[in-house]
């Protein structure tokens, strides 16, 4: 499906060198800390200058498990290339940009034989293959860990597979990410879900030593609005995890909510919100509004994916809230009220899109003892050892613990909690030989 080829472009070699070239290594580089991953870029860059790519990407690869990913979906305007000396001229290096051109560079020339230590430091069960999941499946194994993923869907990937549309982040990018993941000796069990196949306490029945909660946020939340139970008002995660679907072939177009020629409605104005709009010109509609109950300078979503959605017909109501939602015939809306600073408008639409931010699910918290959650859902965890749940041996992180953040923010925290689970299984193991002797 052409509308959905990504749609940025990588660099050419010549290219690549004369970008990382500008950069000038700077003493406290912002770039570095810019980023939530503490990625070692002013050295990655300076190799990358001298043509040694390998090492260049050697250097990434020691802080990301995900750097093909990162380099499409990372907020670097925010981020590492926002904290580049240069920015303030304007001409902050191309870091994501660059990013990509190694990490794509590397998976044409399947460089990656990693030595990895023996898997004999322990077992842990990782639940749920999103960002964080994969992060803590990485960083273990190279810690000699042996780790398995539990995973509900299909295929593997989460959010990076069923949430972020194909125009950002292509499929067989993620499979790539994901098929190193799995040459480190992870290993995945799909259609599997824990709190229904198996329970969190069956899972240590079976022998491992920790176990990480990484499932995100599945639950959307839903407003108050006259009219919000209709079929035509969809959530955008299902939305876009349908048209997922749909691309990978699992589904067939008339499951995809919106059609060809549908006025299309997005409430929200995250990143969730501009790639729900601009999926639903791809699958055809004809006229998509988001309606926002702020001012621009007010919303949550990149610059460049606003600019993006703008430039592809997106329109945008500010200080605007849908007050009502009058359905039609099946899945068919007839119209919504709008109000726009005290006026109220009816505007035809035939599908209203809620991207307004999500909620852990309950299912694993549920069957399980002894983890405790906040008001909203959210697991709670401690600093000491980092990430670790109120029940002994059972860690959470990413989106499940800390509130919806950004993929690379859900990797910072696996990666600190990955120390945690590091820390709890060696100090239970020596425990254990101390007391044996
Ligand atoms: Fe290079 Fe910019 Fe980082 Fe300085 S801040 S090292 S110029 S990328």
């Amino acid at each position: 499906m052409d509308r959905f080829k990504e749609i940025s472009q990588s660099y050419n070699i010549a290219d690549a060198i004369k970008e990382a070239q500008r950069c000038l290594h700077c003493k406290v580089p912002g770039c570095k800390k810019g980023c939530p991953i503490n990625n070692d870029i002013p050295d990655w860059i300076n190799e990358l200058a001298h043509g040694n790519f390998g090492n260049a990407f050697e250097i990434i690869r020691n802080r990301s498990n995900l750097p093909a990913v990162c380099s499409r979906v990372c907020g670097h305007e925010r981020q590492c290339e926002g904290g580049c000396v240069l920015a303030k001229k304007g001409e902050a290096i191309h870091i994501g940009r660059l990013e990509r051109f190694l990490s794509d560079f590397d998976s044409e020339a399947g460089w990656r034989h990693e030595k990895l230590p023996e898997k004999n430091r322990g077992r842990v069960a990782v639940i749920g293959s999103g960002p964080a999941g994969l992060t803590i499946a990485g960083d273990l194994s190279r810690k000699g860990f042996h780790v398995e993923i539990f995973e509900m869907e299909l295929e593997a990937g989460g959010v990076l597979m069923f949430g972020i549309p194909e125009y950002r982040l292509p499929k067989n990018v993620v499979r790539s990410e994901i098929q190193n993941i799995e040459n480190m000796g992870v290993k995945f069990h799909l259609s599997t879900t824990i709190g229904k196949d198996y329970t969190i306490d069956q899972l240590f029945e079976q022998g491992f030593d920790a176990i990480f909660i990484g499932t995100g946020t599945g639950k959307p939340n839903r407003p108050e609005i006259p009219g919000i139970n209709h079929p035509g008002v969809r959530q955008a995660i299902r939305f876009l995890r349908r048209v997922g679907l749909y691309e990978n072939g699992y589904i067939s177009r008339d499951e995809v909510v919106v059609g060809n020629g549908d006025k299309v409605a997005v409430i929200g104005c995250g990143n969730t919100a501009m790639d729900a709009a601009r999926t639903a010109i791809r699958m055809g509609a004809t006229d998509v509004k988001v309606i926002y109950h702020n001012t621009i300078e007010q919303m949550t979503a990149l610059k460049t994916e606003y600019d993006d959605a703008v430039k592809e017909g997106t329109q945008f109501l500010w200080n605007s809230r849908v007050t009502e939602i009058i359905g039609g015939e099946g899945t068919q809306l007839k119209q919504i009220t709008v109000e726009t600073n005290g006026v109220q408008n009816i505007i035809p639409v035939d599908k209203l899109i809620l991207a307004i931010g999500s909620l852990p699910a309950a299912r694993i918290v549920s069957t399980t003892e002894g983890i405790e959650v906040d008001e909203k859902g959210y697991v709670l965890t401690r600093e000491m050892p980092y990430g670790m749940t109120t029940r002994k041996g059972v860690f959470a992180g990413g989106d499940v613990a800390n509130h919806p953040a950004t993929v690379v923010h859900a990797m910072q925290d696996a990666k600190r909690v990955a120390e945690g689970i590091t820390q709890y299984v060696d100090a239970v193991k020596l425990m254990a030989s101390i007391s044996k002797h």
